[in-house]
């Protein structure tokens, strides 16, 4: 079992409306002191072994080439990376630039995330993205065209006033793209967010799963594995960096508010970006987690990953009850949810809420 490294970068050019991620638009000038922060931070846990990687945001293609070429020999410099190392970065399309997508590929990283959410103009302006969708057209071919193999996209379920034929159709578009991984998660309305205060008209429940069937129906007939409850991965180009999280294993994360998993201990970062640079101890908490917690929480993550996990003999009683239910399949081994266990998957993860 080895590592992985999530290396967090705050900035963005604006803030979409729907966001609580840590990020923040304005701040660019403290793009070269965040950095030189953030290889501090990583020096003193310099010599860990990892076989992934994975700078995300924010949007980590806001830094200049010359920021990013920094960043990216530091992480190589400082941890001990193995040799089939997943190292991904993602994007945002209206930072798509090919001398910045080659200087990426030269300098080791082999998959990129693009943030498109949508192919249709009038949903991109709804969810108040920078960029267009023929930005988002050309964004994945530069990233071809830079050499990627490896290239996923983000697509987003009940956008505003989005139907299930304006979906498919983002679905249709990003089939005819060289991309073989696609998350597609549901457009969740956060507080604190000008979404939460102002809520557009969206999807009622029905309809979103409607649509989630509708996706998943023409991704599986193009070929695409649907692993997880939200990913979708073709000729197995899954996530590695991401099953990390959802199976249990160790990862550190360096930058603001960025968080960490190791030795049975959670540690979260300080998340403000002045903040994170000026402190000493970027560490803003660390919680141990007791291996019964860390169990219940396994099975949590684990039913995500809709290949199934390794159940190892936990919680016989609930397994029973819920395969008696039909919400899961469980072999004496492997549990997976069922087509019906994925449409009622919260029922299925209260049961392993932490007691
Ligand atoms: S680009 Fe991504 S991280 Fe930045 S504000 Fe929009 S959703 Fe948030």
């Amino acid at each position: 079992m080895s590592n992985g490294i999530y290396i967090h970068i705050p900035f963005c050019l604006a803030k979409c409306a729907y966001c609580d991620f840590n990020s923040y638009s304005g701040k660019m000038n403290l793009r070269d002191d965040y950095i030189t922060a953030l290889i501090s931070e990583m020096k003193s846990f310099s010599g860990i072994e990892a076989d992934t990687v994975y700078i995300g945001g924010g949007t980590p293609t806001v830094l200049e080439n010359k920021q990013l070429e920094r960043l990216i020999t530091a992480i190589h410099e400082t941890f001990s990376l193995a040799e089939d190392t997943e190292f991904s970065v993602e994007s945002n399309p209206a930072t798509a630039d090919f001398e910045k997508y080659s200087l990426l590929k030269n300098l080791g990283v082999n998959r990129l995330s693009i943030g498109v959410q949508s192919f249709r103009d009038n949903e991109l302006k709804a969810l108040s993205r920078v960029h267009s969708s023929a930005d988002a057209i050309e964004a994945v071919l530069l990233a071809k065209k830079a050499g990627f193999k490896n290239i996923s996209i983000d697509l987003m379920e009940a956008i505003p006033n989005q139907t299930k034929d304006s979906l498919l159709e983002n679905v249709k578009k990003a089939l005819e793209l060289p991309v073989n991984h696609i998350s597609c998660y549901s457009l969740i309305i956060e507080e604190g967010t000008p979404f939460y205060d102002n809520t557009p008209p969206l999807p009622s429940d029905e309809e979103e799963r409607e649509m989630h069937h509708a996706v998943c129906e023409s991704l599986e007939k193009a070929g695409f594995t649907h692993y997880e409850i939200s990913n979708f991965g073709k000729d197995g180009a899954f996530s590695r960096h991401n099953m990390k999280y959802w199976t249990g294993e160790p990862y550190y994360g360096f930058g603001a508010g960025a968080h960490s998993y190791y030795g049975n201990v959670r540690y979260s970062n300080i998340s403000g970006i002045e903040e994170y640079i000026k402190a000493e101890d970027k560490r803003l908490e660390a919680t141990e987690i007791s291996e019964s917690e860390a169990e219940y929480e396994r099975f949590m993550l684990g039913f995500r990953i809709l290949t199934g996990f390794e159940t190892r003999g936990s919680f016989p009683d609930k397994l029973k009850a819920l395969s008696e239910k039909g919400l899961i399949s469980f072999d004496g081994r492997i549990a997976k949810l069922t087509k019906r266990g994925e449409d009622l998957a919260n029922l299925v993860f209260m049961e392993f809420l932490s007691e």
